[in-house]
């Protein structure tokens, strides 16, 4: 009886799918090969986007398409499942800065870094990067002595931990239950990577473009540049004249598989 209303479940589920034509169409045609072009496949974005549904789908494509796991125990034990407790997150309430590089003295023998200097939300994955960047710098000021080393050392960091700051920081505010401070410049910059977002579902230049700020390899205004501000627009004009997202190239790049 159980099994029978879980089977209901997942078809009443599978009817109430719609859209994401182009993700599904990117599977489908991965599962279709004998190597997939991917690995890894990662669904990410915020809560409530459908990142679940979307997965489930995946899994029942897999399933019918005779390419579901090779052993599905672990599967078939917690397909159905119901979860025990409300999910545990992770203890980082906000991003948070610490401005060591502001005060007047600083004692000797000691230093901060990493996670205790700045850390982010990280759904962004920059601190790992930035604690690295931070000990390059530490390097090159111990290579001068450790005369004013941390003040020195608090300066360096400072500019390192700008850019992902900003990034971390402004993109949080897409979300409107974010609290803080939003001037004109802010909501430019989120109106416009709503925006590029959308053109970057169907354009790997535009993808490549956002992934490389994010991941620290190029700076934000790379992304305002002519050329990706002009695929920007034409990808958002494209849309507008209602055409589909699935008739277009895949949103995965070579770079990145
Ligand atoms: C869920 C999650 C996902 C993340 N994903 C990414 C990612 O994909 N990419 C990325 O770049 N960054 C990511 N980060 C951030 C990254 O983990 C941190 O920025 C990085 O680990 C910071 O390094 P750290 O050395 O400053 O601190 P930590 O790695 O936290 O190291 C601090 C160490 O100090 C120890 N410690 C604490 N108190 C004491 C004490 N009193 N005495 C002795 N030892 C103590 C702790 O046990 C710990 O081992 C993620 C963070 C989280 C929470």
């Amino acid at each position: 009886m159980a099994s029978r209303l879980a089977n209901r479940l997942t078809q009443a589920r599978r009817q109430r799918f719609v859209g994401r034509r182009a993700e599904l169409e990117l599977f489908r045609a991965a599962l279709g090969r004998d190597v997939p072009d991917f690995a890894v496949l990662h669904l990410v974005g915020p809560g409530g986007m459908g990142k679940t549904t979307l997965l489930r789908e995946y899994a029942q494509i897999a399933e019918e398409a005779g390419r579901g796991l090779d052993t599905p125990a672990i599967y078939q034990v917690i397909k159905d499942a119901e979860p025990l407790t409300e999910p545990a997150t992770h203890k980082i309430p906000s991003n948070l800065r610490r401005r060591y590089d502001r005060l007047a003295r600083f004692p000797q023998g000691y230093l901060v870094m990493g996670d205790a200097l700045a850390s982010f939300n990280p759904v962004y994955g920059q601190g790992m990067s930035v604690a690295a960047l931070e000990s390059a710098a530490l390097d090159d000021c111990l290579a001068q002595g450790d005369d004013r080393l941390a003040e020195r050392f608090f300066k360096q960091a400072g500019k390192i931990i700008d850019i992902p700051w900003s990034t971390a920081v402004g993109n949080d505010l897409r979300f409107p239950e974010v609290a803080g401070p939003r001037n004109g410049m802010v909501r430019f910059i989120n109106w416009y990577i709503s925006k590029l977002h959308h053109a970057a579902q169907h354009d790997p230049v535009v993808s490549v473009a956002f992934l490389k700020v994010v991941n620290l390899v190029e700076s934000p205004p790379s992304v305002i540049k002519p050329g990706i501000m002009w695929r920007v627009l034409r990808g958002n004009l494209w849309a507008k004249a209602g055409n589909e997202v699935a008739g277009r190239e895949t949103a995965v790049a070579p770079e990145l598989v």
